[in-house]
């Protein structure tokens, strides 16, 4: 009977064609194709209706059996290929759990900041506490009270960036404060003797920029006044400061200098950190490195707050944290601290 051979090769096709179907697209092609309403088998068991009586049964039991196979091997390729499909997308995304993690770049504080960090903590540690001010200041208290008056020659040390307010006399009696001095007056205006103050702050310079300067930059003022306070409290207090932040092996000098506030005023340089004292670019070739300002307060400084000048002394200094740093690490250029170059910040790294 052609009918039931035809039968027969159909399933022997279908199961063949099964066999090479590897994933979930051919296998629903195939589905389709041999078992859909318009397949292969469904066409012979459609067409039953034309054949005799006797032949009907028997071809119509061959293609009910020919389905059951089919289905049932679908069912089993199915299974099969799924189970691949899986192997393959767990071998895909597989997780290596000895690889070494993708580390996130690690933050940490400005060169600047652990330098100031640093300096308060010296001084803390010789008995000082931290106060701080305003930025932008008064004539007042950043010259006039500091012996700085109007038309002093002095003036002209500092490039004074003003604040736009006019009082109605016309004077212009604001500023950006050009240095964190004024802070001696405000503290001792409201304590009494003793006083051990250092003054972290900003202050504002109308300067160009250069290897050396910056228009902002940031100070760290200190003062010390009680009785009997001397030239050698200052000197020692300044020695211990620097080794402590430099080395003990660094060499410091004091020497004269001009301040209109203090009496006798003091420069302390620290030696060169590029040459180490025999004379560079760096240093002018001096082989000493200018640190900070200082100086013994001056008697009408201490009067003019309502001090006793004969029974109180004191000691001043004032120093740029920029200078510290640069000259702590070796830098030659201070604008490098304000640029925000990464490769120059990561030079620094830690807390
Ligand atoms: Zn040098």
């Amino acid at each position: 009977m052609a009918a039931i051979r035809n039968v027969e090769e159909i399933r022997d096709g279908a199961l063949a064609a099964l066999a090479q179907a590897s994933d979930r697209a051919a296998l629903q092609e195939w589905r389709v194709r041999v078992l859909g309403r318009k397949g292969e088998l469904t066409t012979v068991l459609r067409s039953l209706g034309s054949l005799p009586e006797a032949e009907r049964r028997v071809v119509g039991a061959a293609a009910n059996a020919a389905r059951d196979v089919l289905d049932a091997a679908y069912t089993e390729r199915a299974a099969r290929v799924e189970q691949e499909e899986l192997r393959q997308a767990t071998e895909r995304e597989r997780v290596d759990v000895t690889l070494p993690g993708r580390p996130l770049p690690a933050g940490s504080l400005h060169v600047i900041t652990r330098t100031l960090a640093d300096v308060l903590d010296a001084f803390r540690s010789l008995g000082f506490w931290v106060a701080e001010g305003p930025e932008v200041e008064w004539d007042e208290y950043n010259f006039t009270r500091l012996r700085i008056p109007e038309d002093h020659p002095a003036r002209d040390m500092f490039d004074t960036i003003w604040v736009d307010y006019t009082r109605p006399d016309g004077r212009r009696p604001m500023l950006l404060r050009t240095h964190t001095s004024p802070m001696q007056v405000r503290v001792m205006e409201r304590r009494q003797p003793p006083i051990r103050v250092v003054v972290p702050g900003r202050c504002y310079r109308f300067e160009a920029t250069d290897a050396t300067h910056e228009w902002m930059f940031l100070q760290v003022e200190g003062l010390a006044v009680d009785e009997g306070v001397s030239l050698a409290d200052l000197k020692g207090t300044l020695e211990e400061f620097a080794r402590r932040i430099f080395g003990r092996e660094r060499r410091v000098m004091l020497r004269h200098a001009y301040f209109p506030f203090v009496e006798p005023g003091v420069e302390l340089a620290v030696d060169c950190f590029a040459c180490h004292g025999t004379g560079c670019r760096v240093c002018g070739a001096t082989g000493w490195i200018e640190l900070l300002g200082a100086g013994m307060v001056h008697p009408e400084v201490l009067a003019d707050v309502g001090y006793d000048a004969r029974r109180y002394t004191g000691f001043a200094f004032g120093m740029g944290i920029e200078r510290v740093a640069l000259i702590r690490h070796g830098i030659d250029d201070i604008r490098m601290f304000y640029s925000n170059d990464v490769r120059f910040l990561e030079q620094f790294p830690g807390v």
